[in-house]
């Protein structure tokens, strides 16, 4: 059912509460001074905000920071992501070391139409994770409107993004969580074809309901990452010391077999005597010998991926092709970002997301040379498995 937008809401005058994923990285100076070291996610939700405030709406930001423990902890305060966003926006952005309660309330009535005020960390109340009704009727209270625009917590049932929307009516999705919807949405729905998924990283038990959903969808599954490994000793072969998964072999032998020669596994692997970027190590065909581990995926499998993925026309890649924070094991993973490059220059739809692949297309400079960088790891996990996101299902229908 598709869900209402930013852009189907009535904003002038109103309070419109936003939930944001201002949950960014941050860093104390040696003066004590704690400042936001990576704001992408700031930054990605400017167009949402500009809109409200553009159309005369009072913008009230709602998000969480870190894992505090339900109660005030001032490492997690949003505080200083409030004075990075009044930097980037170049206007006044107010704060309230609350959530809920009288000085928000005053705050809010006392704010002009067109302006933002950032609420403290939504989970300095231990309302928020256990999506507790009292807490998300006090959130309910300081909105007309509700927006959703936080895509990487909307795989959560919590009070600021399922809760609320019990107690404000329309609730709608703001243009960040659109974009990811619609990006995602039509790479399951209505592909063009060939569609390839890359998933990489340390386990098959974290992707088996990807694969699972994606099967009858894809073209082909091309496997990097430890998880090739457990695939591939599934499949009786040598693997030496790699990781494995010992209690998903079965599983993923079924998966493979049901595949039908969808999956494909790398044929030659980086292998090291350690898990060591400065270990000894040296490329093997097929068979890993006893006591070396694969930490990335070869030169020959680097270049098939390669080919396949150019010419594809939809691409949605998830996890690492090997241990890429280690230089020596990233040159897979670099690869398959390359590749994205070009598939998207060719044409593609090219989706990447999951924190590894992200921090790598952003660490090549291409993010801006991909069709979509997505905001969510495990969110957007459980949109690829087929799963019901209750942030997403929560919002009011079109
Ligand atoms: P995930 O969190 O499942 O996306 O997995 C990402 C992690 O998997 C990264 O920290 C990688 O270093 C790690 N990884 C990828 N390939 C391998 C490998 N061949 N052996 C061990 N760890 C790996």
């Amino acid at each position: 059912m598709a869900k209402r937008t930013l852009d189907d809401l009535d904003l002038h005058g109103k309070r419109v509460l936003v939930r944001v994923d201002f949950n960014v990285p941050l860093e104390r100076n040696e003066a004590g001074r704690i400042t936001v070291t990576d704001d992408t996610r700031i930054r990605a939700a400017l167009p949402t905000l500009k809109a409200i405030t553009r159309a005369g709406g009072k913008a009230i930001l709602l998000s969480h920071l870190g894992r505090p423990k339900g109660a005030p902890d001032p490492n997690y305060s949003l505080s200083p992501v409030a004075e990075h966003l009044e930097a980037v926006l170049g206007e006044r952005v107010r704060f309230v070391s609350n959530t809920t309660g009288d000085a928000v309330q005053k705050t809010i009535r006392s704010m002009p139409d067109g302006s933002i005020l950032l609420l403290e960390n939504t989970r300095f109340n231990d309302g928020e994770t256990k999506n507790d009704p009292d807490f998300s009727a006090r959130l309910g209270q300081l909105g007309d409107v509700y927006v959703n625009d936080a895509f990487g917590s909307a795989h959560r049932a919590h009070a600021s993004t399922e809760g609320v929307t019990h107690y404000i009516t329309p609730a709608a999705m703001g243009y960040l969580l659109q974009r990811e919807v619609e990006y995602l949405g039509r790479a399951l729905e209505a592909p063009d074809h060939p569609f390839i998924a890359v998933l990489g990283g340390a386990k098959v038990s974290d992707k088996i309901g990807v694969i699972t959903n994606l099967l009858d969808k894809v073209d082909r599954v091309l496997i990097g990452g430890a998880m090739s490994y457990t695939f591939l000793k599934a499949l009786g072969h040598a693997v030496g010391a790699s990781r494995v998964e010992e209690d998903r072999l079965d599983e993923a032998r079924a998966i493979y077999e049901q595949a039908d020669g969808k999956i494909q596994l790398p044929q030659d692997h980086v292998v090291a005597e350690a898990f060591s970027n400065d270990a000894p190590h040296h490329t093997v065909e097929g068979a890993i010998p006893h006591g070396l581990m694969g930490l990335d995926i070869g030169p020959a499998t680097v270049a098939t991926y390669h080919d396949a993925l150019i010419s594809a026309q939809t691409v949605v890649w998830n996890g690492p092709m090997g241990v890429f924070e280690m230089p020596n094991y990233a040159r897979g993973t670099m690869a398959v970002a390359e590749a994205l490059v070009e598939a998207t220059r060719r044409g593609a739809t090219t989706i990447v997301g999951g924190g590894d692949s992200v921090a790598a297309i952003t660490q090549g400079g291409f993010a801006d040379d991909v069709s979509h960088v997505s905001t969510g790891g495990g969110a957007m996990l459980e949109f690829l498995e087929g799963k019901t996101l209750p942030g997403l299902a929560a919002l009011t229908d079109r």
